[in-house]
């Protein structure tokens, strides 16, 4: 336990995050929840280390859309956020935010098994763990608050189960005690998200190999990581979920959203640059994914397009082949197959930003100066989207547009909880919108900045 402590101090003094205290009241309704959720975010969006990739957003998202109907999760939002850390982790926090790092797929082989976690963390939301964690914490001693900071913490040094019981627990004294409930909710979350897993049409095996990933990793663990030793796993979590397996009836199986061999190449674009020695399963075929890539990476467009038109057509035709056919072909000015690529995704998912952002970067390949129709559409539609606004700062800087840019920076600030530099970029985007542009805009972001001003 003391080792916990001041591996935990260390780490806090790292983050300059600010401790967003918390109480079980705040989370007694959904709406609060949510309330705390997103106020949560905007204050440790910067310290996550997000991926500003609108496709892995977009396929974490559908994932997520999937199980959802299998909970009682009501009408919450689920935000999905993709982060760059290379160690196995995901988290559920308050409000229905589903974080999950890229470490994950040096581990996990199938989308069953991505859709697994995903299935244990949207358990530990609908069954309010937060909230639960938190009461009883409170009873124990009155008056405590947990800190979110402890929370960003935990993330940060990979610790999944430590997000999930500093939450609750927060304060020294509280943590053993969160602990002994967190071992509880940890086998909840299995028992819920496994029969929700079935129900999507998902293997529910699959949760028992993501266990036995863990237990792997638990027993090569380094000194680094002992701060996992004082969450284990616990042999029961794993017997307890086998009995249950084995009684259970399978439900009939539906298609996957990526089929392997989609999943195979998301698995490839996801691991660039990380040391794919580490793997659970060293089942990875990436090389040339990864050289054409490194080719697009180092502004060698042509080669990239070349490489990449030699893979098989059954790699180039999934859908994050379709993502990466996108990026290389306008590059590579290939204007009209990337349209094609636009379409046929839009076809597919049309409330992706995936080929939204990519008619921006395509418009402006092709020296187009006003913003595409579907483009401002989905500022409108999915303004929580942060891509989105780092594609208008984009778009806006290439063609000079100030107004734009600093539309997008107030975005930007708001989401970070920045509310004074937000309220700046908003002044000076007022002052340099032209006349003849619609003013909406400006409208809709005066309305959101102002009701967080309120709070
Ligand atoms: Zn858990």
């Amino acid at each position: 336990m003391r080792r916990l402590l001041s591996a935990l101090l260390v780490f806090l003094s790292g983050f300059a995050v600010p401790a967003l205290a918390i109480t079980a009241e705040q989370l007694a309704t959904r709406d609060g929840e949510v309330a705390f959720g997103q106020a949560w975010l905007r204050n440790t969006r910067g310290a996550l280390g997000e991926r500003i990739d609108p496709f892995c957003v977009d396929v974490l998202e559908t994932w997520l859309t999937r199980l959802k109907n299998h909970y009682t999760l009501g009408t919450m939002p689920l935000t999905g956020l993709c982060l760059n850390a290379p160690i196995f982790n995901a988290f559920a926090a308050p409000g229905g935010i589903i974080g999950v790092n890229r470490g994950i797929y040096l581990d996990l082989t199938q989308e069953s098994e991505v859709m697994a976690v995903l299935a244990h963390e949207l358990a530990h939301l609908s069954q309010r763990h937060h909230y639960r964690g938190l009461k009883n914490s409170e009873r124990v001693s009155p008056g405590t608050l947990a800190t979110l900071a402890g929370v960003v913490a935990a993330i940060a040094t990979r610790q999944g189960q430590a997000a999930q019981s500093l939450i609750m627990g927060g304060q020294a004294a509280n943590v053993s005690q969160a602990l002994s409930y967190s071992r509880d909710y940890e086998r909840e979350a299995d028992r819920i998200g496994v029969a929700a897993l079935d129900a999507a049409g998902y293997d529910p095996n699959a949760m028992a190999s993501v266990l036995q990933v863990l237990a792997d990793k638990q027993s090569r663990m380094t000194r680094e990581l002992a701060f996992l030793s004082t969450h284990p796993l616990g042999i029961e979590r794993q017997s307890d979920l086998e009995s249950r397996l084995d009684q259970m009836p399978l439900d009939t199986p539906r298609p996957p959203v990526l089929n392997n061999q989609d999943f195979a190449l998301f698995r490839c674009v996801q691991v660039e640059g990380l040391d794919l020695s580490f793997a659970h399963a060293a089942s990875f075929d990436c090389e040339s994914i990864h050289r054409v890539m490194q080719a697009y990476r180092s502004a060698e467009y042509q080669d990239a397009w070349e490489g990449w038109q030699n893979q098989p057509a059954s790699v180039r035709n999934t859908l994050t082949g379709l993502d990466l056919t996108i990026a290389f072909a306008i590059k590579a000015a290939q204007f009209d197959t990337a349209r094609d690529a636009i379409e046929t995704m839009e076809v597919l998912f049309p409330s992706w930003v995936t080929p939204t952002v990519a008619r921006l970067d395509l418009a402006l390949a092709e020296g187009a100066t006003d913003l595409p129709r579907a483009f401002r559409e989905q500022t409108v539609e999915r303004p929580e989207r942060l891509e989105l606004w780092r594609a208008l700062s984009r778009f806006a800087e290439a063609t000079r547009q100030q107004h734009f840019l600093f539309e997008a920076r107030a975005w930007d600030a708001l989401m970070h909880g920045k509310l004074e530099a937000s309220r700046t970029q908003l002044t000076r985007a007022r002052d340099q919108w032209p006349d003849a542009l619609d003013a909406r805009p400006l409208e809709r972001l005066e309305e959101t900045l102002s009701a967080l001003e309120r709070d």
